[in-house]
């Protein structure tokens, strides 16, 4: 609870941002508060050492920013799933619906395989629609889901019920 708080404490709402009416959750204060951002990492890098997972998945592009510590503190590798042309070598593709048009997400097709069991991080979980998507990509290179862990859940815009189909059983932990 002290550990939310404090992570709570160093998010910064941004009105009208990236458009009128939106309430943009803002986390670079919380990276640039040394104390907050170990807090962070530790409380993810545990919840994936309970979890059993053996590989960190970041979600382009501030999920990379969590996960990348977090993978190093657990002990495990790091596999970034970036925006479709990112990525140099042989990759898996996931489409996906945003509000208004979709998008496509890639991992690289070699960093995952049947017997791995992934963490994916991420900063803020809204529609659920990048998580879902991962989630697919996941399996689809023979990986199972260990769970999906975020700094913030946006409640209001539905994400968790998104995402619970595609997680199968695995945990959605919001700290
Ligand atoms: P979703 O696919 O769940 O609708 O959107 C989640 C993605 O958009 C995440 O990768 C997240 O980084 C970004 N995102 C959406 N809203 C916010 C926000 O208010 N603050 C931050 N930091 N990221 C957001």
């Amino acid at each position: 609870a002290d550990t939310s708080a404090l992570l709570l404490s160093r998010i910064r709402d941004v009105a009208d941002y990236p458009e009128p009416g939106v309430m943009f959750k803002d986390i670079t204060p919380l990276l640039a508060d040394p104390v907050a951002f170990a807090a962070l990492t530790d409380a993810l890098a545990e919840l994936c050492v309970r979890s059993g997972a053996t590989k960190v998945v970041g979600l382009e592009a501030r999920g990379f920013i969590l996960a990348a510590p977090v993978a190093v503190r657990a002990g495990l590798g790091f596999i970034p799933v970036r925006k479709a042309g990112k990525l140099p070598g042989a990759t898996l593709s996931q489409a996906y619906e945003l509000e208004y048009g979709s998008a496509e997400i890639e991992v690289h097709a070699e960093d995952l395989a049947a017997g791995d069991r992934v963490m994916v991080i991420d900063d803020v979980l809204a529609t659920g629609g990048t998580a879902e998507a991962s989630l697919r990509l996941i399996r689809r290179a023979g990986a199972e889901i260990a769970g999906v862990a975020v700094l913030m859940e946006l409640g209001f815009l539905g994400g968790r019920e998104r995402l619970v189909p595609a997680l199968d059983g695995a945990p959605l932990e919001a700290l």
